[in-house]
C-alpha cells in the first residue's frame, strides 16, 4: 500500500500501556471480529488466564483480600508474566509491554510489507488509513446530501474500557456505536499474520475500513434497525442478521479501498490478494474449523469464507455503497 498521499487522522485516541479500569462485560457489543484465538485443549485459555487475574486484582483493591496469600497461604505464586502485564497499572510515558515484539521497526517479512504494527510507525499506518476513510466517507456522505461524523479510533492494549462495556484485546478490533470509536490493540495484526495467515498492509487496513463500515452502519441508521429487529426473531435468524451486517461491513470496507485507490493510488501489486486472503481468512467456517475442529453454519455471525470474500470484492469492483445491500437480497 501507498499511504504516503493520505493524511493521517488526528481522531486517534492512544491509550496503550493505560490498561483498562475494571468493569463487567456487556452482551451484544457487535461490531468486532471477535475471533476465538489459540484453540482449546491447550490449559488456560487466554481469556480464562486474563478473568482470573482480573479477579485477582478486584479482589485486592476493591474488597482488600489478596486471594494468592489466601491459596497459598503467602506463597511466592506468580500470575502467567504476559497476563499480569495485561493489567498493569499505566507505567509513566510508557508503552505496552504486553505484545510479543517479534517485527523489529522496518524489518521486511517475506513478500509482503509488513508495519512494525505495535511501534509508532502502526500508530501512523492506522492515522494514515483512519484519515483516508475520512476522505472517501465525507465525500460520499456529501454527494448524498449527508454530513459525515468522523469516527475515533482507540488503540489500546491488553483492557480497554468503551461505551459497549469492557473489552480484551483476545476479542479483536471492533466498533461501539454508544460512543462512535473503533477499538484496536495492533498486536491483532501479529495474530493476524502469524495466527490466522493473513499477512500485509493492506490486509490490515481492511480491518480498520471494516469496522468504519460498522460505524458508517450506524450513522445511517441501519445498526439501530437491525439491534431492534434482532430482539424479535429467535437466535438462528439473529445470527443471520449478524451476517448481513458483517458482510456489508466488508462490502463497504471494499467501496472504501476502491474509491481511495481511484483518487489516490493507494493499492500496489498484491494488495487485493492480500486483502481478500484477510477476508477468507476470518469467515466463521475457516475459524470454527481452527478453534473447535468442525464448522457449525447457524452460529455464524459473521459470514463464510466465501461470502466475506465476495461482498469485500463487490464493493471493491463498484466502489458503491448502493452495491452493498446484504440485507435486500437472497444471495448472500
Ligand atoms: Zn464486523
Amino acid at each position: 500500500m501507498k499511504l504516503d498521499n493520505e493524511r493521517p487522522s488526528d481522531n486517534i485516541e492512544d491509550r496503550r500501556g493505560q490498561g483498562g479500569g475494571f468493569g463487567f462485560p456487556r452482551g451484544g457489543r457487535g461490531g468486532g471480529f471477535q475471533i476465538p484465538m489459540g484453540g482449546g485443549g491447550r490449559g488456560f485459555s487466554l481469556q480464562t488466564i486474563i478473568l482470573l487475574v482480573a479477579v485477582y486484582l478486584i479482589a485486592k483493591f476493591v474488597f482488600g483480600v489478596d486471594l494468592i496469600q489466601v491459596i497459598t497461604g503467602g506463597g511466592g505464586l506468580q500470575p502467567p508474566g504476559q497476563q499480569q502485564s495485561e493489567t498493569q497499572l499505566p507505567s509513566p510515558g510508557g508503552q505496552s509491554t504486553t505484545q510479543n515484539n517479534q517485527t523489529q521497526p522496518g524489518q521486511q517479512t517475506g513478500q509482503q510489507q509488513t508495519t512494525d504494527v505495535t511501534g509508532d510507525a502502526g500508530k501512523d499506518f492506522v492515522a494514515r488509513v483512519l484519515g483516508s476513510t475520512e476522505r472517501v466517507w465525507t465525500q460520499k456522505f456529501q454527494a448524498m446530501g449527508r454530513q459525515y461524523q468522523k469516527p475515533t479510533l482507540v488503540l489500546f492494549s491488553g483492557f480497554v474500557q468503551s461505551a459497549c462495556g469492557m473489552a480484551q484485546s483476545a476479542m479483536g478490533p471492533f466498533y461501539c456505536p454508544g460512543d462512535n470509536k473503533v477499538y484496536i490493540d495492533l498486536s491483532f495484526y501479529q495474530d493476524m499474520k502469524n495466527k490466522l495467515g493473513a499477512p500485509g498492509d493492506f490486509a490490515q487496513a481492511y480491518v480498520i475500513a471494516h469496522e468504519v463500515g460498522h460505524h458508517i452502519q450506524n450513522q445511517l441508521g441501519i445498526a439501530a434497525k437491525v439491534t431492534q429487529a434482532r430482539m424479535q426473531v429467535s437466535k438462528e435468524e439473529g445470527n443471520l442478521l449478524s451476517v448481513r451486517m458483517e458482510l456489508q461491513a466488508d462490502c463497504l470496507a471494499g467501496v472504501w479501498a476502491r474509491s481511495a485507490d481511484d483518487s489516490k493510488n493507494i493499492l500496489e501489486q498484491g494488495d487485493v490478494e492480500e486483502g481478500l486472503n484477510a477476508a477468507a481468512a476470518i469467515g466463521d467456517d475457516r475459524l470454527q474449523r481452527r478453534s473447535q475442529g468442525y464448522v457449525v453454519p447457524e452460529s455464524f455471525t459473521h459470514g463464510s469464507s466465501e461470502q466475506r470474500v465476495r461482498w469485500f470484492k463487490r464493493g471493491m469492483e463498484t466502489a458503491d455503497m448502493n452495491s452493498c445491500d446484504t440485507f435486500g437480497t437472497d444471495q448472500l
